[in-house]
């Protein structure tokens, strides 16, 4: 992620992103980046209005994670591309949270696309790996030269474990996404959860967006647990199948707690702004056998 934005800008220039992300990818863009003077605007990622005054500026990149880690935020990334190419920039997506399987920012109108290939491009846990995808004029003039320079370099032996799981990377996200739109509506009927996020769901706010740029609703779900952290540990320690891990995209289920894991480098608050309060966990659905999941998610609730 730092490489794709980085290989782009200088001193002076202006990235404008959506707030909702993954913590190294807000430390990027709110510490780092400005450390070398770039200046970074974050807005509400569902607001058309606030993109469009945000980028009635000089723009360099626009930087959109959609759906967003961990509560499933959606951006709207065709609108968002045509504002940001009538001021010049460059968008940029991190596709993470969708996989290449159910989402093609290229084809909504965005120029470069970035993965993390630890997450569904691996999909066993194995390696640490990154992607990114552009035109020839980016990835040769700006992408190549950057990394060449700078380090980013991946061991022959990861690339090949990467090359081997993605002969069967869209059969595992179909079944991934499959068994967490099961379990997402399982969740909405339980008393326990204050509120889940998963944007194969009507009740996802931006659902008529997913529709139009989405093939299924992923393979995370971000829930709101109606207790105290406590409960949310209580209920998380009693799970049997689903494992406590804050990767995601695993084969196995995994269930973390973004507060204390994958967020905590974030200030208080900007981690409410987010919405991640203490009782929010983050659910990534795996390919075990979806009734076995329900039962164990049944049982925990129970305990
Ligand atoms: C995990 C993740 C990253 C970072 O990936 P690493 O492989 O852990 O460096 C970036 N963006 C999103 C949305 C992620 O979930």
């Amino acid at each position: 992620m730092f490489a794709s934005v980085a290989c782009l800008v200088k001193a002076g220039d202006h990235v404008v992103a959506s707030a909702a992300m993954f913590s190294s990818c807000h430390v990027v863009l709110t510490e780092i980046l400005p450390k070398w003077g770039v200046t970074v605007e974050l807005v509400k990622g569902n607001d058309s209005a606030v993109w469009a005054a945000a980028l009635s500026k000089p723009t360099k990149v626009v930087f959109i994670e959609s759906p967003s880690n961990p509560l499933m935020e959606i951006v709207d990334i065709r609108m968002v591309s045509d504002l940001a190419h009538k001021v010049g920039a460059t968008v940029i997506v991190d596709n993470v949270m969708a996989s290449p399987v159910l989402q093609k920012p290229l084809d909504l109108g965005a120029d470069v696309v970035m993965y993390s290939a630890t997450k569904h491009i691996d999909g066993q846990g194995r390696v640490l790996a990154g992607a990114v995808l552009g035109s020839f004029s980016y990835i040769h003039e700006h992408l190549i030269p950057f990394n060449r320079h700078t380090g980013p370099s991946l061991s022959p032996f990861n690339a090949w474990v990467l090359l081997k799981s993605l002969e069967t990377m869209e059969m595992r996200v179909q079944r991934m996404c499959e068994n967490a739109h099961a379990i997402a509506e399982f969740l909405e009927t339980r008393k326990e959860i204050k509120s889940v996020k998963y944007p194969g769901l009507k009740s996802h706010p931006d659902y008529v967006t997913v529709q139009k740029q989405m093939t299924g609703g992923g393979s995370t779900i971000g829930i709101e647990f109606a207790g105290s952290q406590k409960d949310a540990f209580a209920f998380m320690d009693a799970l049997r199948i689903i494992d406590i891990s804050n990767n995601l995209g695993d084969s196995k289920s995994l269930i973390t707690h973004p507060a204390s894991t994958t967020h905590r480098r974030l200030a208080p608050d900007v981690q409410a702004e987010m919405g991640i309060t203490p009782s929010v966990l983050r659910l990534s659905v795996g390919l075990e056998h979806v009734d076995d999941l329900i039962k164990d998610l049944t049982q925990a609730f129970k305990s």
